[in-house]
C-alpha cells in the first residue's frame, strides 16, 4: 500500500483526539484510520497471517517513515494505553503480528523504513533500517561484491526487523548462523517510547548486559527494532549443490557427517525432503518438481550445497565426494548441478514445499529442533505414534537437517476435509509430537517463534525457573504490557 487509500467521509469528531493528533503528525500515508482516512478493506493484508490462520482488527495501521516517527507512535499508545503491533513483511508463521480481534490494538508497520543507511566493506558490515526486505538486503551487500547470508524463501517479503525480531533461521544457519549470529547491532525504540540507539558495528563489545541479544527473539513483546547492523562475508566465487537420493533419514545423517567432514565450512547447506512434501510440490508445482525426476521418488532427497572463494572448485570437490557416498552405499544416486540456473532449480524445489502445503489445505504443523544425530530416532518414533493415534495421516517432514531442525507437518488421511481434521486434532496431535521432542530433549519452536500459536505450548514445556525469568524482563521492559501483548507469554 504505497498510496492514499480512498477517504471516507466520517466526522473527525469520532475520532479521539490523540489519534487526530498521530495522523496530523505522521501525514497522509503514515497512518491509516478505518472510517477517518481508510477502509476497513485497506487494512485487511495487516490483519490476516500468510498461512490464513489468524485474522484480526486493527484500531489502526501506522506506517511511520523514521524511527523519530516510530517513538511517536509507541509514545502516544503508552500514554493512552493502546497496544502495539510490530509487524514487518507479515510473512510469520505463528500468528505474532497480527492484532487480536478487539479493534483496539495498532498496527506498527516498518514497511516505509526501506533504506540502507551504509556498507562498510573494510568492516564486513553494513546498516540498514528495519523495513528492508530480507532480498533488498542481500542484494545491496551483493553490490559491494559481499554476502549477507541469511537466507528463506519468504526473502522477497520478510523485512529484515521480523527476522531479527523472530531469530529467523532459514537454509544457511549451518554454515552462517541464525539472524542473531548475524547481528552486531541494534536501534530500538522501547515500550516507553525511547529510543536506544545500540546500532553498533563491533564485534566485541563486553559492557554489561546485552541489551541486543534480548530484543533478538522477542517477537515484539518488548520494543520495536528500527535499525539494524549486520555481518557481511565474502561472497564465495563458486558455489554447486546437488539432489542426492537416500534410502533413510539414518543416510542421510550419515551423508551430513561424511560431507561435513570432507567440506567443513564450505559445505553452506544441507536440507532433507521426505517423499511426501516432493510429492506434494509435484502435485500442485509439477514445473518445479521436474528437477527431482531422475532420483526415481526416494524415500528421502537431500539438497546439499557447497560454496568455495575459488571459482569452478566445488564441482570436483562434491563429483567426488558423491561418488564415495553411492559406492559406499550411503546415497543411492544424486544429481550435480550443471549451471547457475540448475543449481536455482533445485532450491526452488526446496522452497516450493511450503507453497505446495498451503495449496494441500491445512495441517498442524511443526518446527521442531532435536541434536542432529537423534533426528532418525524421532522421526521414527513421533511417525509410530501417529500411526497409531491417526492411522491414514499424511507425514509432511523435511527441513533443516544440518542444524537437526525439521518442519514436521500432520495433515488429514486422504478423503478427509483438511480443516477438520486439524480443529479436531491439532490439541492431541501436538501433545503426542512434542512429548516425543522432550524425549529426545528438543525444542518445540526451532526457527518460527512463539508468537499465538505456541505461547501455551511454551508454557507448559519451559521449566518454571525459566518462565518466571522470561517474565520479570518483559515486566521490567514493558511495564504496562503494550508491546504485542499474549504473544511469546
Ligand atoms: P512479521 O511476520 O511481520 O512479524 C513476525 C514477528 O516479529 C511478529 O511477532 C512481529 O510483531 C515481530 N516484528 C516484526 N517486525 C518487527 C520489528 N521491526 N520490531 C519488533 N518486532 C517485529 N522462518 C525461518 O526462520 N526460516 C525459514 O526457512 C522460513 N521460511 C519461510 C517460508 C515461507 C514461504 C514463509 C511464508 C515463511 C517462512 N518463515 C521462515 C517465517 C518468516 O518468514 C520469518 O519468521 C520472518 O523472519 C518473519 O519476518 P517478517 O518481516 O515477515 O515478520
Amino acid at each position: 500500500m504505497q498510496q492514499p487509500p480512498n477517504h471516507h467521509a466520517l466526522p473527525e469528531a469520532d475520532q479521539p483526539a490523540w489519534l487526530l493528533d498521530l495522523a496530523r503528525l505522521l501525514g497522509p500515508v503514515g497512518l491509516y484510520v478505518p472510517g477517518l482516512n481508510a477502509s476497513e478493506h485497506d487494512l485487511q493484508p495487516h490483519e490476516q497471517d500468510w498461512r490464513g490462520r489468524y485474522r484480526g482488527k486493527a484500531l489502526a495501521l501506522a506506517r511511520p517513515a523514521s524511527t523519530e516517527e516510530v517513538a511517536a507512535v509507541v509514545h502516544a499508545c503508552a500514554t493512552h494505553g493502546v497496544s502495539i503491533v510490530p509487524q514487518g513483511g507479515n510473512t510469520g508463521l505463528v500468528g505474532g503480528g497480527i492484532p487480536d480481534g478487539s479493534g483496539q490494538q495498532m498496527v506498527l508497520s516498518l514497511q516505509r523504513m526501506n533504506r540502507v543507511l551504509a556498507v562498510d566493506p573494510a568492516n564486513l558490515s553494513m546498516s540498514v533500517q528495519a523495513g528492508c526486505t530480507l532480498a533488498q538486503v542481500q542484494e545491496a551487500a551483493h553490490a559491494h561484491g559481499l554476502l549477507f547470508p541469511l537466507s528463506l524463501a519468504a526473502e522477497g517479503t520478510c523485512t529484515i526487523g521480523g527476522n531479527l525480531a523472530t531469530n529467523a533461521g532459514g537454509t544457511q544457519v549451518l554454515r552462517y548462523g541464525t539472524a542473531r549470529e548475524l547481528c552486531l547491532g541494534l536501534e530500538v525504540v522501547t515500550a516507553k517510547g525511547e529510543v536506544w540507539s545500540g546500532l553498533s558495528a563491533l564485534r566485541k563489545n563486553n559492557t554489561g548486559y546485552d541489551l541486543r541479544d534480548l530484543f533478538i527473539g522477542s517477537e515484539g513483546t518488548l520494543g520495536v527494532i528500527t535499525a539494524a547492523s549486520l555481518k557481511l562475508f565474502p561472497r564465495p566465487a563458486s558455489q554447486s549443490a546437488a539432489l542426492v537420493a537416500c534410502a533413510s533419514l539414518d543416510a542421510c545423517v550419515a551423508l551430513l557427517q561424511v560431507t561435513r567432514r570432507a567440506l567443513d565450512a564450505q559445505l553452506t547447506a544441507f536440507e532433507v525432503m521426505a517423499r511426501a512434501p516432493v510429492a506434494l510440490v509435484e502435485r500442485h508445482l509439477p514445473d518445479i518438481a521436474k528437477v527431482a525426476k531422475g532420483l526415481n521418488a526416494p524415500e528421502w532427497t537431500v539438497l546439499l550445497e557447497a560454496s568455495l572463494p575459488q571459482a569452478h572448485e566445488t564441482d570436483e570437490a562434491l563429483q567426488t565426494l558423491l561418488a564415495q557416498a553411492i559406492s559406499q552405499g550411503t546415497a543411492l544416486n544424486a544429481t550435480l548441478s550443471q549451471s547457475k540456473a540448475q543449481h536455482r532449480a533445485m532450491w526452488a524445489l526446496r522452497e516450493a514445499i511450503p507453497m505446495a502445503e498451503k495449496a494441500e489445505g491445512l495441517m498442524v504443523k511443526h518446527d521442531i529442533g532435536v541434536p542432529t544425530s537423534k533426528v532418525p530416532a524421532f522421526v521414527r518414533e513421533a511417525q509410530a505414534a501417529l500411526a497409531q493415534a491417526h492411522p491414514g495421516h499424511q507425514l509432511v517432514c523435511f527441513g533443516h537437517l544440518g542444524d537437526g531442525n525439521l518442519h514436521f507437518n500432520v495433515g488429514a488421511p486422504a478423503g478427509q476435509d483438511a480443516k477438520a481434521f486439524v480443529q479436531r486434532h491439532e490439541a492431541g496431535i501436538n501433545e503426542l509430537v512434542y512429548d516425543v521432542v522432550a524425549k529426545f530433549e528438543g525444542t518445540i519452536s526451532a526457527e518460527h517463534g512463539i508468537g499465538q500459536l505456541k505461547r501455551d505450548e511454551l508454557a507448559k514445556r519451559q521449566s518454571a525457573v525459566a518462565m518466571a525469568l522470561m517474565r520479570s524482563i518483559k515486566q521490567a521492559l514493558d511495564p504496562l504490557n503494550t508491546m504485542n501483548p499474549g504473544r511469546v507469554l
